[in-house]
């Protein structure tokens, strides 16, 4: 096992005479045995980071250390990293068998070792009985399962996944998420791990790293960063359905939403007096009564067996309202909203970053 350390980390893909910056700068100190998730849009830069890390993809400004080590220019099979695609990249022409070993054999290690490797690997992942099967005669989990019982094999310092569930059906993503959870507490070794979807950082990462247009936003805790969001961005990528965001101002313990359509009272002590950007998670908007709170309507209701989204109008404001269980508010009821004052999330109107 071994940190995994980024200082500055650029990327510049000369665009056909036009370069363009991928990734600005990134920094991160991963330390040893810690499970990171890469999370971001589509096109932020997560792949081009850990192609970089890998060893794939040249680093155009910057230092990366692997433990001590800058390797900066030290080439892919050096790294002693093993990475899994979203796309499995098996050997079609090879058995499960020869695709766990090949690595092992291509380091040239005596054959009762590999053997020995390649079964326990098996045994970690239940591929016991699928050995001599070749990729096509597995559904696609089972695919996945050799694709990370590849990297797994190999016992490498750090291991990459670039989005290795997504190929998944929706039920499968999270039979497979339950398990990486368990074979990292097994293994242990340092992870970086890249995903799209919020849930997988949540649930995976140590910590979680938060792109966007290849910069980093932020780094912290799941917990911090569902909590503590540093922007707007943060705040509404992370948690489903997004935190709601109202643009206005809090006059004498009232927001005022800019439009002029909401007015919600929110003891907040020391809130900003200017122009903010309130944040409010779908489980911190409370129904009351019509006549207490803010006034609003029911736009829509969703039962979801365990919890039921109600989406509310109030002009051109929309809220979206968690409750636990069902509700008996239905389409067109005039409720009231409140909220805690210490749930709501102020930030920057302009720069729409946290006011702390
Ligand atoms: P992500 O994995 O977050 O979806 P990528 O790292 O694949 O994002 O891409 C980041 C940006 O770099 C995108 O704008 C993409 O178009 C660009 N890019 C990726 N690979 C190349 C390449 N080989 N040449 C030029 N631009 C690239
Ligand atoms: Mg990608």
């Amino acid at each position: 096992m071994a940190t995994v350390t980024l200082e500055g980390v650029r990327k510049i893909y000369p665009d056909r005479g036009k370069p363009s910056v991928a990734v600005h700068q990134f920094d991160l100190a991963v330390a040893d045995g810690e499970f990171v998730v890469l999370v971001g849009p589509s096109g932020c830069g997560k792949s081009t980071t850990l192609r970089m890390i890998a060893g794939l993809e040249s680093i155009s400004e910057g230092t990366l250390r692997i433990g001590e080590r800058v390797v900066n220019d030290v080439p892919a099979r050096d790294r002693d990293i093993a990475m899994v695609f979203q796309n499995y990249a098996l050997y079609p022409h090879m058995t499960v068998h020869q695709n766990l070993a090949f690595a092992l054999t291509l380091r040239k290690l005596p054959r009762r070792e590999v053997d020995a490797r390649v079964r326990e690997t098996a045994d970690l992942l239940g591929l016991r009985e699928m050995l001599d099967r070749r990729p096509r005669q597995l559904s696609g989990g089972q695919r996945q399962r050799v694709a990370l019982g590849r990297a797994i094999v190999r016992q490498p310092q750090v291991f990459l996944f670039d989005e290795p569930l997504s190929n998944l059906d929706a039920k499968l993503r999270v039979q497979m998420r339950r398990e990486i959870a368990a074979l990292r507490r097994r293994l242990g070794t340092t992870t970086i791990y890249v995903t799209h979807d919020q849930v997988e950082a949540l649930t995976l990462g140590d910590r979680i790293v938060v792109m966007r247009d290849g910069r980093v936003l932020q780094v912290d805790t799941p917990s911090v960063i569902y909590q503590r969001p540093a922007d707007t961005f943060v705040a509404t990528f992370i948690g489903s359905p997004p935190m709601n965001l109202l643009r206005g101002r809090l006059v004498n313990g009232v927001f005022h939403h800019e439009s002029g359509d909401f007015e919600l009272p929110i003891r907040a002590p020391g809130a900003p007096d200017q122009p903010v950007i309130a944040g409010l998670r779908p489980e911190a908007v409370r129904l009351v009564p019509p006549g207490e709170g803010a006034a609003a309507e029911v736009n829509l209701v969703e039962p979801l067996g365990s919890e039921t989204l109600v989406t509310l109008g109030a002009g051109s404001v929309v809220i979206v309202v968690r409750v636990e269980g069902t509700t008996p508010v239905k389409l067109g009821d005039r409720v009231g909203v409140s909220v805690a004052s210490d749930a709501v999330h102020w930030f920057d109107a302009v720069r729409e970053t946290r006011i702390s």
